[in-house]
């Protein structure tokens, strides 16, 4: 039974939880868009060609669109990432990109019937031949050439030696080409895109894309620029783990649920493209400042004990469904591998400020005891709240009180398998076969999937 502080707080949780768009309904117009251009193709009644040039032409029409709406997915929009997390929309992004790529890639070789400069002037239709000007091989082969070269950096980045960000520039370059020169060709050279509708439905397709340019690499450095931040401190908390606060320089800041991250920059001109994503680990009720916690990784982050406080940084967030706002539950479980310990903390940090009246259990694991942060504030938030901290150590040393080894299926069911397991919340976040290996777990002792929350801090 719950009890009426409980409900208190569900009604006082609920009342910050943003409107979302359910994650099912954003697959419905995704669709409806990719079979636009086919609709819009058949309903002018050409005569058929070879099964083969009809399939080609399929091919392109709907995977052009569909690589111009990943422009939408890469976009940075709330009402997409907040409704299904920004890993499981980069996810989409990368493997719909690389079908579609596929379906562009071979359809020049599809075609049976002929390609000509110019067509027969009696083939109106062009129906027994293709015609294909040098404008529209050139764009065509422009654009192919663009989007091979983006996939192949993307799938391979990991491989090279070049930084994030020289890469992140090449690839927005690319995904230009590919939507200006792919628009030309299509205009040029496609057999149905020559007609107005489908001219229409281009242009619409190819404005939305480049307005997601401008979106991410004008008009948000422009807001950026007006509500700027400081930074407050930076300190070393863990074993190459730093704190990291800043506050708003104008008194501005972002209204955030907790759980949720941001596009972090300091020191940087908010048109320059070195931003990194990071969990706030500060709860939304304090608003004078953001707290991060960032292990370091590479270049940003081993740098983090040079910056000065002062130094101005921007911010663009919140970002993210790792959140708790709108989710009823009867108990929550935060279950974290290192780093991830940051949007949990967030949460844990929140609900003691309001007085969160439910069990809570953080099963929190690392690989030696000198990577856990804020031992102390997480034993003094176990006087304010009804929370058990399990700490897993990888490597303890001899008479530690922590669990010996990692967060398993074993680990989660021993510490998580009770009779009520199906009504609690969890919120997963660390390395990847950790999320996984935890969410096959927690499926296994009967919690629904719906339940369980999860982000990973690498797409790759
Ligand atoms: C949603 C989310 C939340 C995160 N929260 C935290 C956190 O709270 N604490 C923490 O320590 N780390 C967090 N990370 C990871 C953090 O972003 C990377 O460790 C950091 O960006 C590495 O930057 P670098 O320059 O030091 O290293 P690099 O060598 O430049 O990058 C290492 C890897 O980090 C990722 N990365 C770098 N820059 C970006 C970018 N602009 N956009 C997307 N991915 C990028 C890429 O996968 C890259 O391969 C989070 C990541 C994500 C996606």
């Amino acid at each position: 039974m719950m009890g009426p502080l409980l409900q208190g707080n569900r009604t006082k949780l609920n009342a910050g939880r943003p409107w979302r768009l359910p994650p099912s309904l954003l697959i419905v117009p995704y669709v409806g868009l990719l079979l636009t251009p086919l609709v819009l193709a058949y309903a002018q009644g050409l005569p058929t060609r070879k099964w083969q040039d009809e399939l080609s032409s399929a091919l392109a029409l709907s995977a052009f669109a569909g690589l111009l709406i990943e422009f939408l997915l890469s976009g940075r929009f709330r009402f997409i990432s907040d409704c299904i997390g920004i890993d499981t929309t980069m996810r989409f992004h990368q493997l719909l990109a690389r079908s579609l790529t596929v379906f562009i890639l071979v359809h020049p070789f599809l075609y049976v019937t002929p390609m000509m400069n110019h067509p027969f002037p009696w083939d109106t239709t062009g129906q027994h031949t293709l015609g294909l000007t040098g404008a529209s091989f050139v764009t065509g082969l422009i654009a192919w050439l663009a989007l091979m070269a983006m996939v192949l950096t993307a799938v391979f980045r990991e491989q090279s030696s070049g930084s994030y960000e020289a890469w992140r520039f090449s690839h927005g370059l690319a995904a230009l080409l590919v939507a200006v020169f792919g628009f030309l060709h299509t205009l040029a050279a496609g057999r149905y895109s020559g007609h107005s509708y489908l001219v229409y439905y281009w242009s619409a397709l190819v404005g939305i894309a480049l307005f997601t340019l401008l979106w991410v690499y004008a008009l948000k450095p422009v807001w950026q620029l007006r509500h700027p931040y400081v930074v407050r401190s930076v300190q070393p908390i863990a074993l190459r783990t730093w704190e990291l606060v800043v506050e708003p320089k104008n008194g501005h800041t972002i209204d955030f649920s907790a759980g949720q991250f941001v596009w972090l920059n300091v020191g940087h001109s908010p048109f320059s493209l070195c931003e990194n994503p990071f969990s706030v680990a500060s709860a939304p009720a304090s608003t004078d400042h953001l707290a991060f916690v960032i292990k370091e990784v590479g270049d940003f982050t081993r740098s983090i004990g040079q910056i000065e406080p002062g130094t101005v940084a921007h911010v663009d967030g919140p970002h993210g469904n790792l959140m708790i706002d709108g989710r009823e539950a009867a108990g929550i479980a935060l279950i974290a591998g290192g780093v991830g310990v940051a949007p949990l903390l967030s949460i844990l940090r929140q609900l003691r400020q309001e007085r969160d009246r439910r069990p809570i259990v953080l099963l929190y694991g690392n690989r030696v005891p000198e990577q856990i942060v804020y031992t102390e504030e997480l034993c003094e938030l176990q006087k304010g709240l009804d929370l058990h901290v399990e700490y897993v150590v990888g490597e303890p040393p001899p008479g530690s009180q922590a669990r010996a080894g990692v967060i398993d299926p074993e680990c989660v069911n021993d510490i998580l398998g009770r009779p009520d397991a199906a009504s609690w919340l969890y919120f997963v976040c660390g390395p990847l076969p950790m999320i996984e290996s935890v969410e096959q777990a927690l499926l296994a002792i009967g919690v629904p999937g719906i339940q369980i929350v999860s982000e990973r801090f690498y797409y790759d």
